[in-house]
């Protein structure tokens, strides 16, 4: 039997299965999914996520997959560009966003966790119930009826639509979006640009992700209005997106089926409390964040490691961890706040009065400003490379486990 079940592969799930495994703790991730491999993820791993990776030995493995680099964000306002963020200084190893997709990053985590013998996971396992004894959570029921017990805890790692919130098991704090997006890939014409791309005119905002072969396109839509647009067809978001990257040369194939939009209804809210005896929940299903900054899967991580240095060092000896849960909740309720409020602010401010139609003759002040000032792109560089209140690993490695995983990369 696992000390730990962790349901939910994404990026909280497996780093915490990593670092239960690596702190000599058995551990069971159950992924729904048979793959990693969807498009419905981000690809972006903050200066953050590679401070971890730094501290655990694994950054230069990670660097040497196939990813992107990018130091500086631009925006393209009403036709003109911007520059309005400058990662390039921070004092951390890695002072960049990698661009990598997800079930890139989540097979580099899968492969390095695979070393630790107390790591297990099951793809294609979906969970639809929670087992509950004496008042606590003892484990995990799949949809096939097959039973997994926890010897300890029981984490759920599953996401914005987590088990815990459609089961009742802990109760929600909604904090609303305007809006929701459409999501599709528009084939490349030419090899190479900016790897992130966005662009905002009256009533419209697009982004554009370089996926080296394909784009990966963001179509935002006020909420709620996803069928309306889908009745106006394809040609028209096609239309949209060559309007909004006007220099950009797309294929006459691109976009041609309604069947390649996939709507995600953005959704901002928290669970009041995150656990119950036998149960934590972190990353999205504690906490599900809009995709504004793009932070959503380096907060996961944070939880993550917070979650094992709180509660590795414990297990790993055998205790019992139910007293220690609300630590992990006060530990990273704090972030959470700040950068929801960010999002919350930005979302109405912004985003709700441009696709609300507000008229967009040009940038707002702060554009400009951080525009004009490269000094002053430095605070939001920091706060979306770095975040609020990051976490070091304090989890331990297990003796048994002290392989050289810092060994350089051969050249
Ligand atoms: C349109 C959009 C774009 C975004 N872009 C970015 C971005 O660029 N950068 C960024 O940092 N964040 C982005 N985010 C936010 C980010 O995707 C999430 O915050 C992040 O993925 C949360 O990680 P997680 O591990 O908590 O959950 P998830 O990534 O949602 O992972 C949950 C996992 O649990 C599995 N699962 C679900 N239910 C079950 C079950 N019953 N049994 C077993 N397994 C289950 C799922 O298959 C999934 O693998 C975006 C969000 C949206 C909506």
């Amino acid at each position: 039997m696992s000390d730990v079940v962790i349901v939910g592969g994404g990026p909280a799930g497996m780093m915490a299965g990593l670092l239960f495994a690596r702190a000599g703790v058995a551990v069971t991730v159950l992924e729904k999914h048979a793959d990693f491999f969807r498009d419905f993820r981000g690809d972006t791993v903050h200066p953050s996520t590679m401070e971890i990776l730094d501290q655990l030995g694994l950054l230069r493995r990670f660097l040497g997959r196939p990813h992107d680099k990018l130091d500086t964000a631009r925006i393209r306002v009403a036709g003109a560009e911007y520059t309005i963020g400058d990662l390039s200084h921070l004092k951390t190893p890695a002072p960049f966003i990698a661009m990598m997709p997800q079930w890139d990053f989540l097979d580099f985590l899968r492969d390095e966790a695979a070393s630790f013998p107390g790591f297990h996971l099951t793809m294609g396992a979906p969970v639809e119930a929670f087992i509950e004894e004496g008042g606590r959570i003892t484990g995990v029921r799949l949809t096939d009826d097959r039973e997994l017990r926890a010897g300890k805890l029981v984490i759920a790692a599953d996401g914005r639509s987590s088990l815990v919130r459609r089961l009742g098991l802990l109760d929600v704090e909604t904090l609303g979006a305007p809006m929701d997006v459409f999501w599709f890939r528009l084939p490349k014409a030419h090899n190479r640009g900016d790897v992130l791309r966005a662009s905002v005119q009256t009533g419209r905002m697009v982004i554009l992700i370089d996926r080296q072969t394909y784009w990966q396109a963001g179509f935002l839509i006020a909420k709620g209005t996803g069928e309306i647009v889908r009745a106006r067809g394809v040609e028209w978001i096609r239309d949209e997106v060559r309007k909004a990257f006007s220099d950009i040369s797309f294929p006459s194939d691109s976009l041609t089926k309604i069947e390649d939009l996939h709507l995600l209804e953005v959704t901002l809210d928290r669970l009041i409390r995150w656990h119950r005896p036998g149960l934590l929940a972190i990353g999205d299903a504690a906490h599900a964040m809009s995709p504004i900054g793009g932070v959503g899967i380096n907060l996961a991580i944070q939880d993550a490691v917070a979650a094992a240095n709180i509660l590795a060092a414990p297990l790993a000896r055998g205790e019992g961890v139910d007293a220690l849960l609300g630590k992990v909740q006060q530990r990273r309720l704090f972030p959470t706040r700040i950068i929801q409020a960010g999002q919350r602010a930005a979302q109405n401010a912004i985003i709700g009065r441009i696709l609300g139609g507000a008229p967009i003759t040009r940038a707002a002040w702060p554009v400009r400003m951080l525009d004009r000032f490269p000094l002053m792109r430095r605070i939001p560089g920091r706060l979306i490379g770095l975040g609020v209140r990051r976490e070091r690993v304090r989890s331990p490695l297990a003796e048994t486990q002290s392989l050289d995983r810092s060994s350089p990369l051969p050249d």
